[in-house]
């Protein structure tokens, strides 16, 4: 065929192929970004991680119209020596590998401490003396609680913008007190993203820090007992994947008041795209991804999660489709939760041109299609075998 025409970027320049090392590239997002580069671009992409199951079909073996432009490094970024060659050789680095599931911020403070800063210090040192640009995965979690949640509950004011929405160069980051583990990862988050912006200011590091807002989609964390571990607590929407998979109730931590707002997992990975391919546009920029339209209370998340399983499996809800429990019942000691969650969309608009797609309606849809496929088999053996012992 005839060479394809150079793809642009943002201000009408050719794209030149990169060579992208991503740390965490077996994960979520990771799995995602790899698909998306192999399918829409030519970078090469070294794909650093411990496990490759999510990108077992991208690297092993990678398939022969991949050859050469993805390569699988099973290595440990806390002890690995190779981590600096392969940051050298390469004209980004992308950091996405840490501990992000809430369960584990107050029972495993210390690991999600490490993960999330010390883990990540080195790469951060890497590229910055190497003169290599960086993306390191943040969180929204390091805005902590709204303004607004201080006020008493029905305080006017409460409604006012400027009380809930989050924007990246004004809101202040507000966590609980020591005792409430829950935000060790946020505050490492902090830290490192501190670091990074520090590395920028005083040695001249070019680097993008994402936020992301609750993305959700395929692939997502794991499902207790088939391919996670079997007392896992991955986040919400693997948990409630999981009840409705086992017809069970969802469990709805104190109340299920929180509100949260999803992205779907593809239109996020556009905005990481962008990034990508619009260094000018990037670096030195923190950037909220999320669909500030897509708001619910965890509540309307069951609700709405219980409905649309319903027409994917064609099984009729249960009669008692949730429960109530306590946050000490169910996450222990320490635990705590953001109150609210819009993301200003200021930034990221400006200087990216991006916007969320999805509506929460399709893109549950698609995601519990997934879920259905991929684990109702699976659940079905292993509920079986166990009434059968
Ligand atoms: N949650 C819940 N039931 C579950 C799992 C989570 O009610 O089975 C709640 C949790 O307390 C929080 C929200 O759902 O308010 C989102 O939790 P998630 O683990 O997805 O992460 P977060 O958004 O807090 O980072």
């Amino acid at each position: 065929p005839a060479a394809a025409a150079a793809r642009l970027d943002l201000d009408g320049n050719p794209i030149a192929p990169l060579t992208i090392c991503m740390i965490g590239a077996g994960g979520f997002i990771g799995s995602h970004l790899c698909e998306k580069l192999m399918a829409e671009t030519n970078h090469v992409v070294y794909a650093v991680d411990v496990y490759c199951d999510k990108i077992r079909h991208l690297v092993d073996p990678a398939p022969p119209h991949l050859q050469g432009r993805i390569s699988f490094h099973r290595l440990n970024i806390k002890n690995d020596s190779r981590l600096e060659g392969l940051i050298k050789m390469a004209d980004l680095t992308i950091n996405l590998a840490a501990i992000c599931t809430p369960a584990d911020y107050n029972t495993r403070p210390l690991d999600t401490i490490y993960s999330n800063f010390i883990d990540a210090l080195p790469v951060v040192k890497y590229c910055s003396e190497n003169n290599k640009r960086l993306i390191h995965f943040s969180t929204c979690e390091v805005y902590g609680k709204t303004i607004g949640s201080f006020l008493p509950t029905d305080h006017p004011l409460r409604k006012e913008a400027e009380f809930y929405v989050l924007k990246e160069d004004e809101s202040p980051c507000i966590f609980g007190p020591i005792v409430k583990q829950r935000w060790s990862y946020a505050c490492a988050k902090q830290l490192i993203e501190r670091l990074i912006f520090a590395e920028g200011a005083e040695n001249g590091l070019e680097f993008t820090i994402v936020r992301p807002f609750n993305w959700i989609g395929p692939r997502m964390d794991f499902i207790p007992g088939v391919d996670g571990p079997s007392e896992g607590v991955p986040r919400v929407l693997a948990c409630f994947s999981n009840n409705l998979l086992r017809r069970e109730p969802l469990k709805l931590v104190d109340g299920g008041q929180s509100q949260r707002t999803f992205v779907y997992i593809k239109d996020a990975i556009e905005a990481v795209h962008l990034m990508i391919e619009n260094p000018a546009r990037a670096n030195g920029q923190i950037f909220n991804v999320g669909n500030p339209n897509n708001e619910v209370t965890v509540r309307q998340l069951a609700e709405m999660m219980t409905e649309v399983y319903a027409n994917v499996s064609g099984e009729p809800p249960l009669d008692e489709p949730m429960i109530d429990v306590s946050s000490k019942q169910f996450y222990g000691e320490g635990y705590d939760d953001s109150d609210k969650r819009i993301p200003d969309m200021t930034i990221i608009n400006k200087q990216l041109g991006w916007n969320p797609k999805t509506p929460l309606k399709d893109l549950l849809e698609t995601t519990l299609t997934y879920q259905h496929k991929t684990y109702k088999e699976a659940i079905k053996r292993q509920m079986s075998q166990a009434s059968a012992s």
